[in-house]
């Protein structure tokens, strides 16, 4: 017999066996209208996967046990080698199954960019840190592609769908991952003050080998077989391709001095490294390694988009099934009218949130038509800007749904929330995106009325703030539009959603959406919804119970 105090009641048991695709109706929905329902099988099964408790304990052990920087050997020798725990290496080598790192470059076909990123979406719900080095990776492709010698090496080891943890000469390996070495202490969005040097061996220029001396202050993933580094030349910023072994068999001369002590993310290791002469080829054109990295950049901040995302509808997930099984005042949470609003107006961004990513993998598909140029150029760092901003409020909120049960450890939601900022804050914070859309829309002045006319074109469904909010962007004054780059960054990102939601949700979410974004009493704070709000089916829609 159990101790009376041992007795439970109204605890919520462990979320568990719920197929992350099947059960989100806007993912379905937007899978299969932008052409990659040719996927579903699979992520169907990832889906059923992924959802489970046994998974999600990956995620926790893998978070709990943060990997362990080793700089020398037993005889003192420097061997630089960072141990992780054996469920990061687990969750990576799922992340590669699915081929999250190549799909639409190893097997390019109509709608590949959409699947993976719905694949991505799913593994995102899961766990954070693992994503880095598939994020950098899979960014990584299309530039190494411009470079044939060296993608001919590397081609079969970037796509190939197995894991491959084994610290050794890239040659050696049958799989490799990269990563990207930009930020160093004195500026990381200002990457023109980057001092690292590089010296050539022999040659000069495209192909040619050096020797790179300086250091980075974030090198997350230093146990990729090779990073993407900006260094200086006389030419200015070049970029190099800096593998772990140098080509002699040795170890690389990058020296982890340490690890950070992260926040959040602590799956995922982020090295300060120095490099003491360490090998690099050069990759670009000399002197233009700024814009050969920023190529990578509209691949990594879809990335953040679509990891922010993820992060939503899993805190979403998760929130919903607790107020559907704890109680309060007689009856279960998710019958109180209070709460009924809050995580209606949570379902409602998780969904706009969806439709804005999936919108912007489209736009990867057809990057010369100019239209999808502008969605892709000038939405893609606004989006970043703005989803992974509201998935921190998101995250705290879906955590006081849970109560004093969400502020612990033992569960799911405190890691969720120390997850969110980082996406926010990597491959340009905030502020450096919306300066990157103003930046955009000076370069491409066409593009943007195009997407301006794209995003007017709903209006005859919505109830008139969409028309609003057009009207404003195209008055924004450009000369004043820096200091108010926020104000106009979140109305354009807004306008976006307001405009795919109209198109692509039931008219009670669209409706409840574009009204309360463009209402000054909402927004600060999520469950202000108005009491005409249809609650029962927006709450159906975001999870069917
Ligand atoms: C967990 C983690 C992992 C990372 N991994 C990597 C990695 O692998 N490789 C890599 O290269 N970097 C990495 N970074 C670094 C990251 O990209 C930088 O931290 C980021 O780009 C910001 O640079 P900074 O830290 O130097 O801040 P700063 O550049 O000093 O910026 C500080 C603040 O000022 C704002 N700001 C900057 N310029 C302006 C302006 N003109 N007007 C208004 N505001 C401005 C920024 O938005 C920011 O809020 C990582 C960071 C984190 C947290």
């Amino acid at each position: 017999m159990p101790s009376p105090t041992q007795e439970l009641s109204n605890q919520v048991p462990d979320l568990d066996h719920v197929n992350l695709y099947n059960s989100d109706p806007a993912l379905v929905d937007g899978v299969r209208r932008e052409q990659a329902a040719w996927h579903e099988e699979a992520l169907t099964r990832l889906g059923a996967e992924l959802g489970t408790a046994r998974t999600w304990q990956l995620a926790a052990l893998a978070n709990r046990h943060p990997p362990i920087l080793h700089t020398h050997d037993r005889v003192g020798r420097r061997i630089d080698t960072v141990e992780y725990h054996p469920s990061w290496h687990q969750l990576l080598a799922m992340q590669r199954q699915e081929n999250l790192q190549a799909l639409p470059w190893a097997e390019p076909r109509t709608g590949a960019h959409v699947a993976r990123t719905a694949a991505y979406y799913l593994q995102a719900q899961v766990e954070s840190g693992s994503l880095c080095p598939i994020t950098m990776t899979f960014a990584s492709i299309p530039l190494l592609q411009q470079e044939p010698a060296l993608f001919a090496e590397l081609k079969d080891k970037l796509y190939t769908r197995i894991h491959d943890p084994r610290d050794l000469p890239i040659a050696d390996k049958f799989s490799i991952m990269i990563g990207m070495g930009m930020t160093e202490k004195q500026g990381g969005s200002d990457v023109r003050s980057n001092t690292t040097s590089a010296r050539p061996i022999e040659g000069e220029g495209r192909g040619a080998a050096y020797m790179l001396t300086g250091h980075k202050w974030f090198y997350s993933v230093p146990a990729c077989d090779a990073h993407l580094v900006l260094a200086r030349t006389t030419k200015g910023l070049s970029c190099f391709f800096v593998p772990r072994w140098h080509p002699d068999g040795r170890k690389n001369a990058i020296l982890i001095q340490q690890l950070k002590d992260k926040l959040g993310n602590r799956s995922n290791a982020s090295g300060e490294v120095e490099f003491e002469e360490a090998y690099g080829v050069m990759v670009g054109e000399e002197g233009r390694g700024i814009p050969t990295i920023i190529e990578m950049a509209n691949h990594t901040r879809l990335d953040c988009v679509i990891g922010s995302a993820g992060l939503m509808r899993h805190a979403l997930m998760q929130a919903m099934h607790h107020a559907r099984h704890r109680s309060a005042f007689g009856k279960p949470l998710i019958e109180q009218p209070l709460m009924r609003n809050v995580l209606a107006d949570l379902a409602l961004e998780s969904e706009a949130a969806t439709l804005l990513m999936l919108r912007l993998a489209r736009a990867a598909e057809s990057p010369d038509d100019p239209l999808e140029a502008a969605w892709r150029r000038i939405l893609t760092p606004a989006a970043k800007f703005w989803i992974c901003k509201r998935a921190l409020a998101y995250t705290g909120e879906c955590m006081e749904v849970w109560g004093g049960n969400g502020y612990v450890e033992t569960g799911p939601m405190a890691r969720l929330y120390r997850e969110a900022p980082v996406n926010s804050i990597w491959e340009g914070s905030g502020n450096v995106m919306c300066l990157d859309v103003l930046r955009a829309i000076e370069r491409d002045p066409e593009g943007f009325e195009l997407l301006l006319q794209d995003l007017a074109q709903a209006e005859s469904a919505s109830s008139g703030h969409l028309k609003t909010l057009v009207h404003v962007l195209r008055k924004a004054a450009p000369d004043e539009r820096e200091t108010f780059a926020r104000r106009f960054v979140q109305q354009l990102a807004l306008t976006a959603q307001c405009r795919l939601m109209q198109e692509h949700a039931p008219a009670e979410s669209a409706n409840a959406f574009t009204a309360s974004r463009g209402d000054a009493f909402c927004g600060a704070v999520f469950g202000a919804l108005e009491q005409s709000t249809a609650f029962g089916p927006i709450l159906h829609r975001a999870w069917p119970d």
